[in-house]
Protein backbone atom coordinates (compact mmCIF):
# COMPACT_ATOMS: atom_id res chain seq x y z
CA UNK A 1 0.00 0.00 0.00
CA UNK A 2 0.83 3.54 -0.65
CA UNK A 3 0.62 6.25 2.06
CA UNK A 4 -1.95 7.86 0.36
CA UNK A 5 -4.00 4.69 -0.11
CA UNK A 6 -3.40 3.93 3.41
CA UNK A 7 -4.45 8.11 4.46
CA UNK A 8 -7.50 7.49 2.23
CA UNK A 9 -8.53 4.54 4.33
CA UNK A 10 -7.72 6.07 7.41
CA UNK A 11 -9.84 9.11 6.26
CA UNK A 12 -12.99 7.08 5.43
CA UNK A 13 -12.23 5.46 8.84
CA UNK A 14 -12.65 8.72 10.39
CA UNK A 15 -15.64 10.00 8.32
CA UNK A 16 -17.55 7.30 8.91
CA UNK A 17 -17.08 7.11 12.95
CA UNK A 18 -17.07 10.67 13.23
CA UNK A 19 -20.85 11.44 13.74
CA UNK A 20 -21.09 9.36 16.80
CA UNK A 21 -18.28 9.84 18.64
CA UNK A 22 -17.78 13.71 17.42
CA UNK A 23 -13.80 14.09 18.35
CA UNK A 24 -12.76 16.22 15.80
CA UNK A 25 -13.68 20.13 16.23
CA UNK A 26 -11.69 20.24 12.57
CA UNK A 27 -10.43 17.54 10.56
CA UNK A 28 -7.13 18.88 7.96
CA UNK A 29 -8.01 19.26 4.53
CA UNK A 30 -4.13 18.55 3.15
CA UNK A 31 -4.29 14.63 5.06
CA UNK A 32 -3.73 13.48 1.30
CA UNK A 33 -1.25 16.07 -0.21
CA UNK A 34 1.07 15.36 2.68
CA UNK A 35 0.54 11.54 1.89
CA UNK A 36 1.50 12.44 -1.60
CA UNK A 37 4.85 13.81 -0.48
CA UNK A 38 5.61 10.49 1.54
CA UNK A 39 5.05 8.44 -1.31
CA UNK A 40 7.22 10.87 -3.39
CA UNK A 41 9.83 10.38 -1.06
CA UNK A 42 9.83 6.85 -0.97
CA UNK A 43 9.86 6.59 -4.77
CA UNK A 44 13.20 9.17 -4.23
CA UNK A 45 14.54 6.91 -1.45
CA UNK A 46 14.80 9.61 0.79
CA UNK A 47 14.72 8.78 4.69
CA UNK A 48 11.65 8.89 6.02
CA UNK A 49 10.53 9.76 9.76
CA UNK A 50 9.73 7.25 12.60
CA UNK A 51 6.49 8.77 12.39
CA UNK A 52 6.22 8.98 8.44
CA UNK A 53 2.76 8.79 6.82
CA UNK A 54 1.12 7.91 10.77
CA UNK A 55 -1.81 10.05 11.49
CA UNK A 56 -1.73 12.63 14.38
CA UNK A 57 -4.63 13.96 16.43
CA UNK A 58 -3.79 17.07 18.26
CA UNK A 59 -5.57 18.63 20.85
CA UNK A 60 -7.23 22.01 19.81
CA UNK A 61 -5.40 23.40 22.54
CA UNK A 62 -2.36 23.60 20.95
CA UNK A 63 -1.67 25.79 18.22
CA UNK A 64 -1.39 24.89 14.64
CA UNK A 65 -0.67 27.03 11.37
CA UNK A 66 -2.59 25.77 9.02
CA UNK A 67 -5.65 25.11 11.61
CA UNK A 68 -8.16 27.11 13.35
CA UNK A 69 -6.90 26.48 16.70
CA UNK A 70 -9.79 27.20 19.37
CA UNK A 71 -9.10 26.16 22.74
CA UNK A 72 -12.70 24.55 22.72
CA UNK A 73 -13.80 28.80 23.40
CA UNK A 74 -16.10 31.05 21.71
CA UNK A 75 -13.57 33.38 22.32
CA UNK A 76 -11.04 31.74 19.61
CA UNK A 77 -13.77 30.24 16.99
CA UNK A 78 -12.08 32.09 14.83
CA UNK A 79 -8.73 31.65 15.78
CA UNK A 80 -5.42 30.97 13.27
CA UNK A 81 -2.45 31.26 14.94
CA UNK A 82 0.47 32.14 12.29
CA UNK A 83 2.47 29.69 14.14
CA UNK A 84 3.10 25.67 14.59
CA UNK A 85 3.45 25.10 18.45
CA UNK A 86 7.15 22.90 18.82
CA UNK A 87 5.45 19.89 19.58
CA UNK A 88 3.30 20.14 16.37
CA UNK A 89 6.19 21.49 14.41
CA UNK A 90 8.55 18.14 15.73
CA UNK A 91 5.07 15.58 14.68
CA UNK A 92 5.68 17.54 11.38
CA UNK A 93 9.12 17.08 11.37
CA UNK A 94 9.15 13.36 11.90
CA UNK A 95 6.68 12.76 9.38
CA UNK A 96 3.38 12.60 11.05
CA UNK A 97 0.36 14.00 9.21
CA UNK A 98 -1.92 16.18 11.57
CA UNK A 99 -5.54 14.80 10.88
CA UNK A 100 -7.43 17.48 12.86
CA UNK A 101 -8.00 19.27 15.79
CA UNK A 102 -9.39 17.44 18.93
CA UNK A 103 -12.04 18.46 21.41
CA UNK A 104 -11.54 19.91 24.85
CA UNK A 105 -13.35 21.07 28.30
CA UNK A 106 -12.65 24.94 27.44
CA UNK A 107 -8.67 25.49 27.47
CA UNK A 108 -8.69 22.38 29.45
CA UNK A 109 -10.63 23.35 32.34
CA UNK A 110 -13.36 20.23 33.05
CA UNK A 111 -13.11 16.37 33.19
CA UNK A 112 -15.83 14.92 30.23
CA UNK A 113 -15.00 17.32 27.59
CA UNK A 114 -18.78 18.33 27.91
CA UNK A 115 -17.52 21.85 28.69
CA UNK A 116 -16.56 22.44 25.19
CA UNK A 117 -18.30 25.20 23.84
CA UNK A 118 -18.88 23.43 20.30
CA UNK A 119 -19.89 19.99 20.74
CA UNK A 120 -20.12 16.77 23.00
CA UNK A 121 -17.45 13.89 22.60
CA UNK A 122 -18.92 10.45 23.11
CA UNK A 123 -17.16 7.56 24.92
CA UNK A 124 -16.26 4.84 22.14
CA UNK A 125 -16.93 1.85 24.81
CA UNK A 126 -20.46 3.55 25.30
CA UNK A 127 -21.55 6.45 23.31
CA UNK A 128 -24.02 7.46 25.72
CA UNK A 129 -20.95 8.27 28.77
CA UNK A 130 -18.49 10.40 28.73
CA UNK A 131 -14.72 9.79 27.16
CA UNK A 132 -13.05 11.61 30.24
CA UNK A 133 -11.96 15.36 30.16
CA UNK A 134 -9.99 17.49 29.20
CA UNK A 135 -8.50 15.92 26.30
CA UNK A 136 -11.52 13.70 25.76
CA UNK A 137 -11.23 14.26 22.26
CA UNK A 138 -8.14 12.78 21.64
CA UNK A 139 -8.44 10.23 23.73
CA UNK A 140 -11.88 9.16 21.89
CA UNK A 141 -10.34 9.18 18.34
CA UNK A 142 -7.73 6.78 19.22
CA UNK A 143 -10.26 4.66 20.79
CA UNK A 144 -12.30 4.95 18.02
CA UNK A 145 -9.29 4.12 15.64
CA UNK A 146 -9.35 7.43 14.04
CA UNK A 147 -5.94 8.63 14.12
CA UNK A 148 -2.66 6.32 15.40
CA UNK A 149 -1.27 8.51 18.39
CA UNK A 150 -2.63 11.72 19.32
CA UNK A 151 -1.26 14.81 21.48
CA UNK A 152 -3.07 16.29 24.61
CA UNK A 153 -2.25 18.46 27.80
CA UNK A 154 -2.23 17.46 31.01
CA UNK A 155 -2.76 19.97 34.03
CA UNK A 156 -4.29 17.78 36.67
CA UNK A 157 -5.24 14.91 34.76
CA UNK A 158 -6.17 15.22 31.34
CA UNK A 159 -4.44 12.85 29.62
CA UNK A 160 -4.51 10.16 31.92
CA UNK A 161 -8.26 10.33 33.32
CA UNK A 162 -9.50 10.17 29.52
CA UNK A 163 -7.03 7.53 28.64
CA UNK A 164 -8.34 5.30 31.52
CA UNK A 165 -12.03 5.72 30.71
CA UNK A 166 -11.80 5.68 27.05
CA UNK A 167 -9.20 2.13 27.15
CA UNK A 168 -5.85 3.57 26.01
CA UNK A 169 -2.85 4.49 27.08
CA UNK A 170 -1.83 8.06 28.10
CA UNK A 171 1.77 9.72 29.10
CA UNK A 172 1.96 12.52 31.04
CA UNK A 173 5.93 13.59 30.70
CA UNK A 174 8.00 15.02 33.74
CA UNK A 175 7.20 19.03 33.97
CA UNK A 176 9.38 20.86 31.36
CA UNK A 177 9.97 17.63 29.56
CA UNK A 178 7.78 18.65 26.35
CA UNK A 179 7.98 22.16 24.98
CA UNK A 180 4.88 24.32 26.10
CA UNK A 181 5.77 26.64 23.48
CA UNK A 182 2.08 26.80 21.71
CA UNK A 183 -0.06 25.16 24.17
CA UNK A 184 -2.32 27.86 25.66
CA UNK A 185 -1.52 28.29 28.72
CA UNK A 186 -3.95 26.81 31.87
CA UNK A 187 -1.88 26.90 34.83
CA UNK A 188 1.89 27.12 33.74
CA UNK A 189 3.62 25.43 36.79
CA UNK A 190 0.90 22.34 35.87
CA UNK A 191 0.48 22.34 32.45
CA UNK A 192 2.10 19.69 30.05
CA UNK A 193 1.53 18.30 27.03
CA UNK A 194 1.09 14.44 27.00
CA UNK A 195 0.80 11.52 24.55
CA UNK A 196 -2.08 8.73 23.74
CA UNK A 197 -1.66 5.77 21.42
CA UNK A 198 -2.94 2.19 21.76
CA UNK A 199 -0.02 0.54 22.57
CA UNK A 200 2.89 1.89 25.28
CA UNK A 201 5.36 1.07 22.29
CA UNK A 202 3.17 3.87 19.95
CA UNK A 203 2.98 6.36 23.35
CA UNK A 204 6.65 6.46 23.56
CA UNK A 205 7.62 7.02 20.06
CA UNK A 206 5.40 9.60 20.18
CA UNK A 207 7.15 10.95 23.04
CA UNK A 208 10.55 10.68 21.75
CA UNK A 209 9.64 12.39 18.56
CA UNK A 210 8.67 15.70 20.80
CA UNK A 211 10.26 15.35 24.13
CA UNK A 212 13.52 18.12 24.54
CA UNK A 213 14.64 21.05 24.89
CA UNK A 214 13.38 24.27 23.56
CA UNK A 215 14.70 27.52 23.83
CA UNK A 216 11.13 29.10 23.04
CA UNK A 217 9.76 27.61 26.58
CA UNK A 218 12.36 28.64 29.46
CA UNK A 219 10.65 25.99 31.85
CA UNK A 220 11.21 23.35 28.97
CA UNK A 221 14.29 21.31 31.10
CA UNK A 222 17.60 20.52 29.25
CA UNK A 223 18.03 17.08 30.58
CA UNK A 224 19.22 14.00 28.45
CA UNK A 225 16.88 12.71 25.90
CA UNK A 226 17.15 8.73 26.18
CA UNK A 227 16.30 6.84 23.23
CA UNK A 228 12.67 6.00 24.56
CA UNK A 229 12.00 3.75 21.45
CA UNK A 230 15.11 1.06 21.43
CA UNK A 231 13.58 -0.93 24.67
CA UNK A 232 10.29 -1.65 22.38
CA UNK A 233 12.97 -4.22 19.81
CA UNK A 234 15.07 -5.11 22.58
CA UNK A 235 12.62 -6.32 25.90
CA UNK A 236 11.15 -9.99 25.77
CA UNK A 237 8.09 -10.65 27.82
CA UNK A 238 8.92 -14.47 27.42
CA UNK A 239 11.38 -13.90 29.95
CA UNK A 240 10.10 -15.17 32.97
CA UNK A 241 10.77 -12.54 35.86
CA UNK A 242 11.35 -9.70 33.52
CA UNK A 243 11.00 -6.91 36.02
CA UNK A 244 12.88 -9.06 38.69
CA UNK A 245 13.86 -6.50 41.60
CA UNK A 246 11.42 -4.00 40.57
CA UNK A 247 10.37 -2.22 43.55
CA UNK A 248 6.68 -0.80 43.15
CA UNK A 249 4.50 1.09 45.90
CA UNK A 250 0.88 0.53 45.81
CA UNK A 251 -0.24 3.93 47.37
CA UNK A 252 -2.61 2.85 49.96
CA UNK A 253 -5.05 6.02 49.94
CA UNK A 254 -5.75 5.62 46.30
CA UNK A 255 -8.27 2.44 47.37
CA UNK A 256 -9.87 4.09 49.98
CA UNK A 257 -13.71 4.05 51.08
CA UNK A 258 -14.53 6.59 47.78
CA UNK A 259 -13.41 4.72 45.16
CA UNK A 260 -15.47 2.14 42.75
CA UNK A 261 -14.61 -1.39 44.10
CA UNK A 262 -14.45 -2.87 40.97
CA UNK A 263 -11.92 -0.30 39.97
CA UNK A 264 -9.95 -1.41 43.25
CA UNK A 265 -10.03 -5.33 42.26
CA UNK A 266 -8.88 -4.11 38.93
CA UNK A 267 -5.98 -2.50 40.57
CA UNK A 268 -5.05 -4.96 42.94
CA UNK A 269 -5.18 -7.76 40.08
CA UNK A 270 -3.07 -5.34 38.35
CA UNK A 271 -0.71 -5.60 41.68
CA UNK A 272 -0.30 -9.27 41.74
CA UNK A 273 0.57 -9.34 37.60
CA UNK A 274 3.22 -7.38 38.17
CA UNK A 275 4.30 -9.71 40.94
CA UNK A 276 4.26 -12.64 38.52
CA UNK A 277 6.33 -10.50 36.02
CA UNK A 278 8.83 -10.39 38.98
CA UNK A 279 8.45 -7.50 41.24
CA UNK A 280 8.13 -6.53 45.00
CA UNK A 281 4.82 -5.14 45.56
CA UNK A 282 3.98 -3.14 48.75
CA UNK A 283 2.00 -0.70 50.15
CA UNK A 284 2.96 3.14 50.74
CA UNK A 285 1.22 5.95 52.73
CA UNK A 286 1.21 9.24 51.28
CA UNK A 287 -0.27 11.17 54.51
CA UNK A 288 -0.54 14.40 52.26
CA UNK A 289 -2.65 12.59 49.26
CA UNK A 290 -6.17 13.61 50.18
CA UNK A 291 -4.98 17.45 50.39
CA UNK A 292 -3.98 18.03 47.05
CA UNK A 293 -7.00 18.35 45.09
CA UNK A 294 -8.62 21.75 46.98
CA UNK A 295 -3.95 22.61 46.43
CA UNK A 296 -4.82 22.00 43.17
CA UNK A 297 -8.09 23.97 42.12
CA UNK A 298 -7.09 26.55 44.12
CA UNK A 299 -3.77 26.90 42.71
CA UNK A 300 -5.08 26.08 39.01
CA UNK A 301 -7.63 28.26 39.23
CA UNK A 302 -5.00 31.21 40.61
CA UNK A 303 -3.00 30.88 37.88
CA UNK A 304 -5.80 30.82 35.16
CA UNK A 305 -7.22 34.06 36.60
CA UNK A 306 -3.68 35.77 35.16
CA UNK A 307 -2.96 33.69 32.07
CA UNK A 308 -7.42 33.97 30.47
CA UNK A 309 -6.85 37.67 31.34
CA UNK A 310 -5.17 37.95 27.75
CA UNK A 311 -8.52 36.85 26.04
CA UNK A 312 -10.19 40.54 26.21
CA UNK A 313 -10.88 41.27 22.69
CA UNK A 314 -7.88 43.50 21.69
CA UNK A 315 -4.98 41.36 22.08
CA UNK A 316 -6.59 38.01 21.55
CA UNK A 317 -10.17 36.41 21.30
CA UNK A 318 -13.04 38.13 19.23
CA UNK A 319 -14.22 41.51 20.22
CA UNK A 320 -17.68 42.80 20.87
CA UNK A 321 -19.33 46.05 22.25
CA UNK A 322 -16.65 48.41 20.87
CA UNK A 323 -18.52 51.07 21.58
CA UNK A 324 -16.58 51.68 25.04
CA UNK A 325 -13.38 50.29 26.08
CA UNK A 326 -14.44 49.22 29.46
CA UNK A 327 -17.67 47.59 27.70
CA UNK A 328 -15.41 45.84 24.94
CA UNK A 329 -13.57 44.30 27.47
CA UNK A 330 -16.45 43.09 29.17
CA UNK A 331 -18.74 42.10 26.67
CA UNK A 332 -15.82 39.82 24.71
CA UNK A 333 -15.03 38.55 28.23
CA UNK A 334 -18.62 37.80 28.65
CA UNK A 335 -19.90 36.16 25.45
CA UNK A 336 -16.58 34.10 24.63
CA UNK A 337 -16.43 32.31 27.70
CA UNK A 338 -18.35 29.35 29.21
CA UNK A 339 -19.28 29.22 32.70
CA UNK A 340 -17.02 26.97 33.91
CA UNK A 341 -13.94 29.15 33.09
CA UNK A 342 -15.78 32.06 34.27
CA UNK A 343 -16.23 30.29 37.83
CA UNK A 344 -12.36 29.57 37.48
CA UNK A 345 -11.38 33.12 37.05
CA UNK A 346 -13.68 34.24 39.70
CA UNK A 347 -12.01 31.58 42.15
CA UNK A 348 -8.44 32.45 41.06
CA UNK A 349 -8.91 36.27 41.49
CA UNK A 350 -10.76 35.51 44.78
CA UNK A 351 -7.85 33.49 45.69
CA UNK A 352 -5.04 35.90 45.01
CA UNK A 353 -6.52 39.18 46.23
CA UNK A 354 -5.26 40.76 49.45
CA UNK A 355 -6.43 39.35 52.28
CA UNK A 356 -7.34 36.11 51.60
CA UNK A 357 -3.60 35.47 49.70
CA UNK A 358 -2.36 34.26 52.55
CA UNK A 359 -5.21 31.81 53.45
CA UNK A 360 -5.64 30.29 50.30
CA UNK A 361 -2.86 30.50 47.74
CA UNK A 362 -0.18 30.67 50.19
CA UNK A 363 -1.29 27.19 52.14
CA UNK A 364 -2.36 25.98 48.74
CA UNK A 365 1.67 26.31 48.05
CA UNK A 366 2.53 24.94 51.41
CA UNK A 367 0.09 22.01 50.18
CA UNK A 368 2.06 22.11 47.08
CA UNK A 369 5.87 21.21 49.10
CA UNK A 370 4.49 18.91 51.15
CA UNK A 371 3.20 16.82 48.24
CA UNK A 372 6.30 16.92 46.68
CA UNK A 373 8.33 15.65 49.68
CA UNK A 374 6.00 13.04 50.01
CA UNK A 375 6.38 11.41 46.43
CA UNK A 376 10.18 11.80 47.26
CA UNK A 377 10.41 9.71 50.29
CA UNK A 378 8.09 7.12 48.33
CA UNK A 379 10.09 7.16 45.51
CA UNK A 380 13.28 6.54 47.36
CA UNK A 381 11.95 3.98 48.79
CA UNK A 382 10.52 2.27 45.09
CA UNK A 383 11.07 2.47 41.68
CA UNK A 384 7.70 3.43 40.49
CA UNK A 385 3.91 3.79 42.84
CA UNK A 386 0.81 2.48 41.55
CA UNK A 387 -2.51 3.22 41.40
CA UNK A 388 -6.03 3.48 39.20
CA UNK A 389 -6.09 6.38 37.62
CA UNK A 390 -9.81 7.75 38.33
CA UNK A 391 -12.01 6.69 41.55
CA UNK A 392 -14.81 5.32 38.53
CA UNK A 393 -14.75 3.70 34.96
CA UNK A 394 -16.68 6.43 32.41
CA UNK A 395 -19.73 8.08 33.81
CA UNK A 396 -22.96 9.26 31.79
CA UNK A 397 -23.10 12.02 29.63
CA UNK A 398 -25.01 15.00 31.91
CA UNK A 399 -24.43 13.23 35.30
CA UNK A 400 -22.06 15.27 36.70
CA UNK A 401 -22.99 18.18 34.57
CA UNK A 402 -24.34 20.59 37.06
CA UNK A 403 -22.42 19.03 40.04
CA UNK A 404 -18.76 20.39 39.66
CA UNK A 405 -17.38 19.75 43.13
CA UNK A 406 -18.52 15.78 42.18
CA UNK A 407 -16.96 16.20 38.45
CA UNK A 408 -13.57 18.24 40.36
CA UNK A 409 -13.52 14.89 43.09
CA UNK A 410 -12.78 12.59 40.55
CA UNK A 411 -9.55 14.12 39.94
CA UNK A 412 -8.30 12.90 43.05
CA UNK A 413 -6.19 10.70 40.99
CA UNK A 414 -4.32 12.62 39.11
CA UNK A 415 -3.74 15.73 40.78
CA UNK A 416 -0.64 14.86 42.97
CA UNK A 417 1.12 13.89 40.42
CA UNK A 418 1.34 17.61 38.52
CA UNK A 419 1.57 19.37 41.95
CA UNK A 420 5.20 17.12 41.87
CA UNK A 421 5.92 17.64 38.79
CA UNK A 422 6.13 13.92 37.73
CA UNK A 423 5.33 11.53 34.90
CA UNK A 424 2.97 9.11 34.83
CA UNK A 425 2.00 6.03 32.58
CA UNK A 426 -2.03 4.93 32.38
CA UNK A 427 -3.01 1.93 30.51
CA UNK A 428 -5.40 -0.62 30.28
CA UNK A 429 -5.37 -2.97 32.93
CA UNK A 430 -9.27 -4.41 33.37
CA UNK A 431 -12.50 -4.09 32.31
CA UNK A 432 -15.56 -3.51 34.49
CA UNK A 433 -19.35 -4.05 33.92
CA UNK A 434 -21.34 -1.35 32.06
CA UNK A 435 -21.95 -0.67 28.26
CA UNK A 436 -22.70 -2.81 25.86
CA UNK A 437 -19.30 -4.57 26.43
CA UNK A 438 -17.98 -3.38 29.51
CA UNK A 439 -16.07 -0.46 30.28
CA UNK A 440 -12.20 0.22 31.05
CA UNK A 441 -9.95 0.86 33.63
CA UNK A 442 -7.04 2.09 33.49
CA UNK A 443 -3.80 1.40 35.99
CA UNK A 444 -1.03 4.82 36.92
CA UNK A 445 2.42 4.30 37.09
CA UNK A 446 4.12 7.55 38.70
CA UNK A 447 7.74 7.76 38.63
CA UNK A 448 10.45 9.91 39.55
CA UNK A 449 11.36 12.93 37.79
CA UNK A 450 12.77 11.97 34.14
CA UNK A 451 12.13 8.26 34.54
CA UNK A 452 9.57 7.82 31.70
CA UNK A 453 11.94 5.63 29.89
CA UNK A 454 11.36 3.05 33.18
CA UNK A 455 7.86 3.86 32.99
CA UNK A 456 7.42 3.18 29.33
CA UNK A 457 9.64 -0.53 30.25
CA UNK A 458 7.13 -1.15 32.31
CA UNK A 459 4.41 -0.45 30.69
CA UNK A 460 5.89 -1.94 28.12
CA UNK A 461 6.03 -5.31 30.00
CA UNK A 462 3.23 -5.49 31.84
CA UNK A 463 0.58 -5.05 28.74
N1 LIG B 1 -10.05 18.26 35.49
C1 LIG B 1 -8.96 19.10 35.91
C2 LIG B 1 -9.38 20.54 35.82
O1 LIG B 1 -10.45 20.81 35.41
C3 LIG B 1 -7.73 18.83 35.10
C4 LIG B 1 -7.76 19.42 33.77
C5 LIG B 1 -6.49 19.30 32.99
O2 LIG B 1 -5.60 18.50 33.32
N2 LIG B 1 -6.35 20.16 31.99
O3 LIG B 1 -8.63 21.43 36.14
Amino acid sequence: TTAVELAQLSLNRLRLTEPQINSFISVSETVLREAEEIDAKIARNEELGPLAGVFVGVKDNICTADMPSTGGSRILENYRPPFDATAVKRVKDCGGIVVGKTNLDEFGMGSTTEGSAFQVTANPWDVSRVPGGSSGGSAAAVSARQCVVSLGSDTGGSVRQPASFCGVVGLKPTYGRVSRFGLMAYASSLDVIGCFGSSVADTGILLHAIAGYDGLDSTSSKHEVPNYTSQFMSISSLESKPLKGLRVGLIRETLDDGVDKAVVSSIVGAASHLEELGCTVTEVSLPSFSLGLPAYYILASSESSSNLSRYDGVRYGSQVGADRLNSLYGDSRAKGFGPEVKMRILTGTYALSAGYYDAYYKRAQQVRTLVQKSFKAALNENDILISPAAPSPAYSIGEKKNDPLAMYAGDIMTVNVNLAGLPALVLPCGFVEGGPAGLPVGLQMIGAAFDEEKLLKVGHIFE
